[in-house]
């Protein structure tokens, strides 16, 4: 990497943000593309997220991906913003113009569906069980309902949550509790594409058989288990569903594809999506905490 007065500048906002895996990932990204471009993390506390886009204007820099707690508050504040950021109103991108306006937008569920179509799945015509209901979950459901999968059932500690993301497509969607285990049975009978969007499973050893969001002796062969934790990668959900026979696919993938949808934003180029996966996994390899996006 070779900085000068020249070279632009992107980051994250988050707070806390220090053991944020993007700025690796992101480098690797651009050092991919040959740009001239360097990615920096920077810890924003909350309710400071409209003095950050002051600052952004006022410094140039050119975009940046946004995680908690500004998700929501950017959605709020940006100049433009895409029609999904607005349907969840969640930005994690936000990109500066060339008249100094800045959009935001989200890649975080196509981020997901772009993970699963690189190793061979499509959502299209799926039935999905998906597991949590915050705000990945929205991001996730938003994506795959759009990308055409069949039917959908969100199962949530919290049913108000899982409701309201019902609502996307209430023809498609159906809300369960977590509590309501026949349902939650008869959801496991339907699916084939079995989504984690709870933070069940993160910073917990692959062994620990407690640490999964469902019963797994509900697991089929057939399906295909995916677990937006990403640390460990391999988490016990994971672990056990490899046991099963499940093809698995862990939170990585979601979380480099996210970023290279943000890269093509910016630059208008689309970076080399191993090239990351791999800076990502030897920052992964060396780090014993949980690495916030
Ligand atoms: P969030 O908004 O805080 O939502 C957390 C979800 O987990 C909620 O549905 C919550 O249920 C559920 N949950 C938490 N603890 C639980 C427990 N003990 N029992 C039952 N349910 C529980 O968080 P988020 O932003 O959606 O993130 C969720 C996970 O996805 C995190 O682990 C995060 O690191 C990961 N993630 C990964 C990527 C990626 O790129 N791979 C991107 C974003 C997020 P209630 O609604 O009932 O509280």
């Amino acid at each position: 990497m070779n900085i000068t007065a020249r070279t632009s500048v992107a980051g994250v906002i988050g707070h806390p943000v220090t053991h944020s895996l993007s700025p690796v990932i992101h480098n690797a990204g651009f050092a991919s593309l040959g740009v001239d471009w360097v990615y920096i993390a920077l810890d924003l506390a909350p309710n400071r997220a409209q003095e950050c886009l002051v600052g952004m204007r006022a410094l140039g820099i050119r975009g940046l991906s946004v995680t908690m707690p500004h998700k929501t508050d950017m959605a709020h504040l940006v100049d433009e913003i895409s029609p999904q950021a607005r349907r969840l109103m969640s930005v994690n991108t936000l990109s500066l113009g060339i008249d100094g306006r800045i959009t935001g937008e989200s890649t975080d569920g196509d981020g997901l569906v772009s993970s699963l179509q690189a190793v061979g799945i499509s959502p299209a015509e799926r039935s999905v069980v998906m597991f949590g209901a915050g705000g990945a979950a929205r991001s996730v459901a938003d994506a795959l309902l759009r990308h055409g999968c069949a039917h959908l059932d969100i199962v949530n500690r919290t049913l108000a949550s899982a409701l309201v993301i019902c609502d996307y497509a209430p023809d498609r969607c159906a809300a369960q509790s977590t509590n309501d285990q026949a349902a939650v049975a008869a959801a496991m009978q339907r699916g084939d594409l079995i989504i984690n969007a709870t933070s069940i499973g993160m910073g917990r050893p692959a062994t620990d058989s407690t640490a999964i969001p469902f019963d797994p002796a509900l697991l089929r062969p057939n399906q295909v288990v995916v677990d937006l934790v990403y640390h460990p990668l391999e988490t016990a959900l994971l672990h056990c569903a490899a046991a099963v026979g499940c093809t698995t696919v862990d939170g990585l993938g979601m979380l480099i594809h996210q970023a290279a949808l943000q890269q093509q934003l910016w630059t208008g180029q689309f970076p080399d999506v191993q090239a990351m996966a791999r800076a990502a996994r030897a920052a992964l390899d060396g780090s014993t905490s949980q690495a916030p996006q």
